[in-house]
This record gives structure tokens, sequence and C-alpha cells, in this order.
């Protein structure tokens, strides 16, 4: 067997906007859900973006100090669940969580590569982006039709608490990224400058 490899649109050091404390954010390419109002539609295309092996990878992730975990998000990490399965279980063993973010409903996430992913998540946020439904207002979620599974007993509802709302990332050619659940004026804002 080859080594394993991610097609990814992104990757983020340390934000606080993804998920409980500071974490490594993973934006996966490819999402086969097309919800209408998606924010990261760039990240729909399954052509190959940045194609990284898992162990790569992950010994990016270890070398950041200070995080507590990792989030998976995208495009729609269970379409390349049995890799992030094997990166998920290579941060886990070195004490970091796992968050997931899927647009699939929980009872999708069937099948052997699939339960392998969710056998190294803590928390999983599950269900299709609604526009009608759009939310600013509840922790981890884009629309208020998401669910929240705390799959481990290494976070409950409390932890929703430790969230920013979003964050600016400004990157060093000035150009600037937007992260979290933001609310619609700083979604403006960001767009416009
Ligand atoms: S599941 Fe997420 S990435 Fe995929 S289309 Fe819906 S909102 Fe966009």
């Amino acid at each position: 067997m080859g080594a394993m490899r991610l097609n990814l649109a992104n990757t983020l050091r340390k934000s606080a906007a993804n998920g409980p404390g500071e974490r490594f954010v993973v934006w996966v390419q490819g999402c086969p859900l097309a919800c209408p109002g998606c924010w990261n539609r760039d990240t729909w295309s399954f052509g190959p973006r940045r194609v990284m092996e898992v162990d790569a990878l992950a010994e990016e992730i270890l070398a950041v100090r200070g995080i507590e975990g990792v989030t998976l998000t995208g495009g729609e990490p269970f379409v390349q669940a049995r890799a992030l399965a094997s990166l998920g279980r290579i941060v886990q063993d070195a004490g970091l969580s796992v968050f997931v973010f899927t647009g699939f409903e929980r009872a999708q996430l069937v099948g052997h590569a699939r339960r392998e992913l969710l056998e190294v998540t803590d928390v999983l946020v599950t269900g299709r982006y609604v526009q009608a439904g759009r939310s600013t207002e509840e922790p981890w979620r884009g629309s208020s039709n998401q669910q929240v599974w705390f799959l481990t007993e290494r976070y409950a509802a409390e932890d929703m608490t430790r969230t920013a709302a979003a964050e600016v990332h400004v990157a060093a050619d000035g150009s600037m990224r937007l992260t979290g659940f933001p609310p619609d004026e700083l979604r403006a804002a960001v767009a416009s400058s």
C-alpha cells in the first residue's frame, strides 16, 4: 500500500474560531453536496489542489505548539474519510482532540472508512448548510438544522463557549481571510476590503 494522500484546500496553524480552544484547521478539497449559499464554493471541485501525504501533514500539525486539537472541515471530510482517519489517529495518539464538520447527516456516516473517521472524532457537527436557517447565535453551527454530537468524553456543551465567533487572518501579502461563523456585517466588510 502506498502512502495515503489528502487533497487539501487550505490549512491554518492556529485558530480560535473553529471549535473549542486553539486548533489547527484543515480544509479539505472536494464536496459533492452543493448547498446553496455555501461559504466555501472554491472547495467543491475534486481536482487536485494541495495534495499532501498524511504523515507530512501530521508532522506539520505536531510541530505547532499551544494547540489542543485539529479541526477537519471543507469541503467534505467524509469523502476523504480513510486518509483523515489515519491523520486523526496520529494526532489523537499525540494527545490532540479531533473536531469534524460534515455536511452529511449522522445516519449517512456508514461504511468502513466513514466509521473509521468517526472512531477518532471527539466532536462531530452534522448537516448541510441551509441558508434560510442561517444562525450566528448557536456556536459551532452555520445553520440551526445542524447538530452537534459529543462522541467522546473529551468535550461537553460548556466547551461551546470556548470558541471565538470569527477571526480575520492577514497574510504576508496583505490579503485577508475570514474564518469561523462571522456576522453578516463582518463578512461584507472583509469581502469589500
Ligand atoms: S457541505 Fe459544506 S462545503 Fe459542502 S456545499 Fe455544503 S456548506 Fe459547502
